[in-house]
């Protein structure tokens, strides 16, 4: 009996550590939601398979936290988005890859086009539209210049919904890509219904053609296929080795990702290596 009153006390006391913490990363957060500090962007380069050339970038997002140090988006985007924080975030986002790319521009460089990723929240979040072409009137940037990724999970069952809202983003002049193609509910006709630019096959596929059996090889061959008929720009994510991208060569993929070609890396980095002098 005792025992037990001990073990539920040290359990109360435990949870109240959790609580405390996620209570004091929140208010972290909070305030770089509010001001943006510590907002940190990496940019990782997307290639044209056959020419090599470089075609765009995707952004992601770091946060650099006062004592803890640099935190990846896995560990706190999904706090972002229970506490509501992933809104202000987000626009302070997009606003710090705009000032970005319009901070490359002014600097004599030929900028790529830029991916945003967007959680189902700020997806839905109504004006979406109308706040980025205000946004991009603010930084004064050509919308083709910036475009938006999106997952399944955003798109379930709302599809005629989801498809306004796509297209007014597109109607911008902005691209639209969806995201981790093939791991969620994906459906082959979600492709025929929205208007997406650009599918992204999820690193997963890409990974398990090294075991090389058929059907991982019969799925990639009818995505591409399926995506590449109906127009889309068919992006392999997460190519890691020489290999995988050799036996990518059958499929109709137009634009490769991944550490074989470039890690996502600061922008001052990223403009080094990757961004070239714009011709007058
Ligand atoms: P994602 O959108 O699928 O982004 C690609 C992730 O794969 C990135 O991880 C990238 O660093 C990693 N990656 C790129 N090439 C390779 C490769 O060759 N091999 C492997 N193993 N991984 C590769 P990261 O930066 O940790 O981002 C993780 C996820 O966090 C992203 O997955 C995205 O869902 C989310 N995320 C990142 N930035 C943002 C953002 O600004 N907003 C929102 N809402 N989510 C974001
Ligand atoms: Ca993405
Ligand atoms: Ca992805
Ligand atoms: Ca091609």
């Amino acid at each position: 009996k005792q025992e037990g009153r001990n073990t539920y006390r040290l359990y109360r006391a435990d949870m109240h550590a959790q609580d405390s913490q996620r209570l004091a990363l929140e208010t972290a957060l909070r305030n770089t939601a509010e001001t943006g500090d510590g907002l940190v962007v990496h940019y990782q380069p997307l290639f044209d398979r056959d020419s090599g050339q470089i075609r765009g970038a995707e952004a992601l997002v770091r946060w650099q936290h006062p004592t803890l140090g640099m935190i990846s988006p896995g560990d706190f985007i999904p706090l972002a988005e229970s506490s509501g924080l992933i809104l202000p975030l987000g626009e302070q986002l997009i606003d710090v890859i705009m000032g970005q790319l319009r901070a490359w521009h002014q600097a004599g460089l030929d900028p790529v086009p830029v991916a945003i990723n967007l959680s189902p929240r700020q997806f839905w979040q109504s004006g979406l539209a109308e706040w980025v072409g205000q946004r991009l009137a603010h930084h004064d940037l050509p919308a083709r210049l910036v475009g938006f990724e999106l997952t399944e999970s955003c798109l379930l069952d709302q599809s005629q919904a989801a498809a306004a809202i796509l297209r007014g983003l597109q109607s911008l002049g902005c691209f639209t890509a969806i995201d981790d193609f093939g791991t969620g509910y994906s459906s082959l006709s979600y492709l025929q219904d929205l208007p997406f630019n650009e599918l992204k096959v999820d690193r997963t596929f890409i990974r398990r053609l090294n075991d090389g059996t058929r059907s991982s090889r019969a799925i990639l061959g009818a995505v591409t296929g399926l995506a590449s008929e109906l127009g889309l720009t068919v992006v392999a994510e997460g190519v890691e080795t020489a290999e995988q991208l050799e036996r990518l060569k059958p499929y109709q993929i137009d634009l490769i990702q991944g550490f074989l070609m470039g890690r996502p890396s600061p922008a001052a980095t990223f403009a080094d290596t990757w961004l070239a002098p714009r011709r007058m």
